[in-house]
């Protein structure tokens, strides 16, 4: 089903209003988890402003370390429905578990499937069937035939919303956080008809190494990027490294004008 062999168009999946795949470029920011509204409101404001069409804000978090901030869960999501009809965007934000799927859902324009669960099989099903566009994040250590086949359990729920997202891998090299396989884009694209994203904030853990690799990941072709924004990323609860300050991410939406028109 997320074969080219089957469907040569480009899917478009549509968040709240907003269309992915096809043409144009979509950029979804906000900060890793949210902290509380006021946080989540200047986050959501900055990169509105900035050009984002998407909000994201973790709710409930999959942390390395259960000591670590696990999330606001249904308070966060109270949050962010109050924030997109302030601010005005549609938002994503990632369900951990099968259980909380239905309330995820109840909220959100879009689920995301963190790269940990990619092949969580039930949790795939039970987020395919609510008929929510689906952001399914590359596994830690996934090939891209492992991820498609992924991507297939969400298809066969009967949802065809799905939206692919390459946030890096585990390698040997050190230096960065993952390794971003900016090539997966273009195998994907080979493969399937499917719209893939990039998250250069998870991929690198630098902020200062997102702004090059959002702009080589929408040269290589990506549908759109996901970043990770924070009004003050030095007391960021979450991935404070790696997120963006406003005025960073300002000056990234205009690099990112040029590159696009280009591909
Ligand atoms: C996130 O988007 O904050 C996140 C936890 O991503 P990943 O699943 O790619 O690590
Ligand atoms: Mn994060």
């Amino acid at each position: 089903l997320v074969s080219r062999e089957l469907k040569d168009t480009p899917t478009i999946v549509r968040i709240g209003g907003v269309p992915v795949g096809g043409r144009g470029l979509v950029v979804m920011a906000g900060p890793c988890a949210v902290e509380g509204e006021e946080q989540l409101l200047e986050a959501a404001r900055a990169v509105k402003a900035a050009g984002a069409q998407v909000l994201r804000g973790g709710a409930f978090k999959p942390r390395t370390s259960p000591y670590a901030f696990q999330g606001l869960e249904e308070k966060g999501l109270k949050m962010l429905a109050r924030v997109r009809e302030e601010v005005g965007l549609p938002f994503i934000t990632e369900a951990v578990d099968t259980r909380d799927v239905p309330l995820v859902a109840e909220y959100a324009d879009a689920i995301q499937i963190g790269a940990r669960n990619m092949q969580n099989f039930r949790l795939l099903q039970e987020a395919g069937a609510t008929g929510k566009p689906i952001l399914l994040k590359r596994g830690l250590a996934a090939t891209i035939e492992e991820w498609l086949m992924a991507a297939e359990y969400i298809l066969d729920s009967g949802n065809p919303n799905v939206i692919l997202c390459e946030r890096g891998i585990r390698t040997f090299e050190t230096s960065t956080r993952f390794t971003l396989d900016l090539a997966a884009i273009a195998v994907v694209k080979e493969n399937s008809h499917l719209p893939v994203i990039v998250d250069p904030s998870h991929g690198t853990g630098s902020w200062r190494l997102v702004l090059p690799m959002a702009r080589a990941a929408v040269a290589a072709g990506a549908d759109g990027l996901i970043i990770e924004v924070h009004p003050d990323p030095a007391r960021a609860l979450c991935d404070g490294p790696q997120s963006l300050h406003p005025e960073t991410f300002d000056r990234l939406m205009g690099e990112l004008a040029p590159v696009a028109l280009a591909v």
